[in-house]
């Protein structure tokens, strides 16, 4: 018995299609977490800011939206 099991058990960890990579907005190494954001190249966090971003433009908010950041701009 060797560590092979336990080598092979770590690397699996690492699915295909669950890599990690850098956000195209922050620049944050990031995992797509299924919300849409990994075929944007964007972080959840910035994936979700520019959907407000993007409902501020077409729509507008009922109110000032908590994470958009037309109504809150961050720098
Ligand atoms: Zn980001
Ligand atoms: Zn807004």
């Amino acid at each position: 018995m060797t560590n092979t099991n336990t080598d092979f058990k770590a690397i699996s960890k690492f699915k295909p299609g669950t890599t990690t990579y850098k956000c195209g907005d922050c620049g944050k190494m990031t995992r797509d977490t299924g919300m849409g954001e990994g075929s944007l190249d964007l972080c959840v966090r910035c994936y979700d800011e520019a959907t407000n971003e993007n409902e501020h433009n077409d729509y507008g908010h009922d109110d000032l939206m908590v994470g958009c950041p037309r109504c809150y701009p961050t720098d």
